[in-house]
């Protein structure tokens, strides 16, 4: 127990699911700028992994006893991903240690006051239509909470996760969930079956904000349900899933990148049970109806993408190790 009368952990490892969304509608422009949606959102398993420490003595490890800590920040990650500040993992701890009542170090504490030491492992593709800084994010609020003892609820986790992002929330939670409005607002959806995917990955970044911004110029907003996809979910029918998946934004991102339209016809073309860009892309996912389809449609399709991954849906949630 430390003074707060809270055990605290001194390792916390969070492996973190990436994401594909299965549906995803544009509703239009809301007039604070954010585009209204409604998708459902699966976890797939390719993992980042967030490792949280504690540097200093046990009886400092609540935040409660504690006015003030250092955070120290380390990656194996490529180029593209931010090594500071502005690293979603980084910012969902400065979030959390404002809301539990923690200032950062001042320069005199130096050696004095506890370190909170995280390290990220990427595997999720880069700004890639998948959630990995979302995941990063997410993980972080649930290693942290662990490793301080803050005792903070999903609920109120998914609070702080809102702030940080749209999908921040959903990566929180995982499974699979719809989600409306800004995506923030989630439910769980039921979802029988495992599903198989080949995923296919462009080195080339596509940022979410200029696909939104060329869905205003040549998409339009859709009134389109997503009932058959929750039909095929709740079933298990992997074929209507396939047939069912549904992007608002493939046009917007094919619009910036037109490689990426023949690479989701090729998979269909390949025998792929249905195919579509993620999110806002450049990853296409092709969905296979079984493990041995998968290992035979990456094969035909890796020509067409930098990096072609095979992965399961839906992939839980978080998974929290405490040591
Ligand atoms: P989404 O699917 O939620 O739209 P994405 O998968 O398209 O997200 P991310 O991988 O989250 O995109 O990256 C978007 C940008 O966020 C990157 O270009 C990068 O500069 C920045 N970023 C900040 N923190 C991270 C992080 N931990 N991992 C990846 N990118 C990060």
């Amino acid at each position: 127990m430390d003074g707060a009368g809270v055990t605290a952990a001194a390792r916390v490892r969070v492996r973190v699911p990436s994401k594909v969304n299965l549906f995803l509608s544009v509703r239009g422009l809301r007039p604070d700028g954010y585009h209204e949606l409604v998708t459902i959102l699966q976890t797939v398993s390719i993992h980042d992994t967030v490792l949280a420490k504690l540097d200093g003595s046990a009886s400092s490890a609540h935040p409660a006893a504690r006015r003030f800590m250092d955070l120290a920040f380390t990656q194996e990650a490529g180029p593209e991903v931010p090594p500071g500040p502005d690293n979603l993992a980084v910012r969902a701890a400065r979030q959390l240690m404002g809301l539990v009542g923690v200032g950062t170090a001042h320069r005199e504490d130096e050696g004095t006051v506890p370190v909170t030491r995280l390290h990220l492992t990427k595997r999720i593709p880069v700004a890639a239509g998948m959630a990995g800084g979302s995941a990063d994010a997410a993980a972080t609020l649930l290693a942290l909470n662990e490793l301080w003892g803050t005792e903070l609820d999903r609920e109120e986790l998914r609070q702080i996760a809102a702030e940080l992002g749209a999908d921040v929330p959903f990566c929180v939670t995982g499974g699979t969930a719809l989600a409306t409005g800004t995506g923030i607002s989630t439910a769980q959806v039921l979802c029988r079956g495992t599903y198989h995917w080949v995923v296919g990955i462009s080195e080339q970044p596509l940022s979410t904000p200029a696909v939104y911004r060329a869905f205003d110029e040549v998409g339009r907003p859709s009134e389109a349900e997503p009932d058959a996809v929750l039909q095929a979910l709740r079933t298990g029918d992997t074929e209507a899933l396939g047939a069912a998946l549904y992007n608002d934004l493939e046009e917007a991102a094919f619009s910036l990148r037109p490689e990426l339209r023949e690479a989701r016809d090729a998979f269909l073309a390949e025998g792929a049970l249905g195919a579509l860009v993620s999110g806002s892309g450049p990853t296409v996912v092709g969905l296979a109806a079984s493990a041995q389809h998968a290992l035979e449609l990456s094969t035909r399709v890796k020509g067409l993408f930098d990096r072609v991954e095979i992965a399961l849906s839906p992939a839980g949630g978080p998974e929290v190790a405490v040591d």
